[in-house]
């Protein structure tokens, strides 16, 4: 992670976060990474995500960089949480809708994994629900692809 510099297309950002928890797979095995979705972040196919919809800053890197060099290993649950929020941002888009549980603007759009629903999941308190109103159940959800964000007419 090194590599990374501010001038990183985000689909390299990506890329490098993969292949660098593909490369470290055993240690990202068990908790708390798996409590946050890591084995499917490994399967992710980076060249269906959108990245160029996200709205990942470059100055968010920086952010990135020194939070996970900073936590180093004293604080596996941050770092976890801290590698679930960014690949999240780098592989959603953002819409313009406020969160009906703490009312906070702009939720994620994500998949249902079972139905294929579109499915809304908050920013702030991480609530989500389905387009049609009804609630996700636990891991639930899964990234768009840029094919079915066109199709939603969201991208
Ligand atoms: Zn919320």
């Amino acid at each position: 992670m090194e590599a990374l510099s501010d001038e990183t297309h985000l689909r390299v950002v990506l890329e490098v976060i993969l292949f660098w928890m593909r490369g470290n797979h055993k240690y990202l095995a068990g908790e708390p990474f798996s409590a946050y979705g890591f084995d499917s972040f490994t399967k992710l196919d980076e060249r269906e995500i959108p990245v160029e919809y996200s709205s990942f800053k470059v100055s968010d890197l920086i952010n990135f960089k020194r939070v996970v060099f900073k936590l180093q290993a004293r604080d596996v649950e941050s770092i976890a949480r801290f590698l679930r929020d960014t690949i999240e941002e780098l592989a959603t888009v953002e819409v313009d809708k406020q969160c009906p549980r703490c009312e906070s603007e702009g939720m994620r759009a994500f998949i249902g994994k079972h139905n294929g629903l579109l499915a809304y999941q908050c920013n702030v308190c991480g609530y989500s629900h389905y387009s049609d109103g009804s609630r996700v159940e636990n891991g639930g959800l899964e990234f768009a692809s840029e094919k079915q964000l066109r199709e939603l007419g969201l991208i």
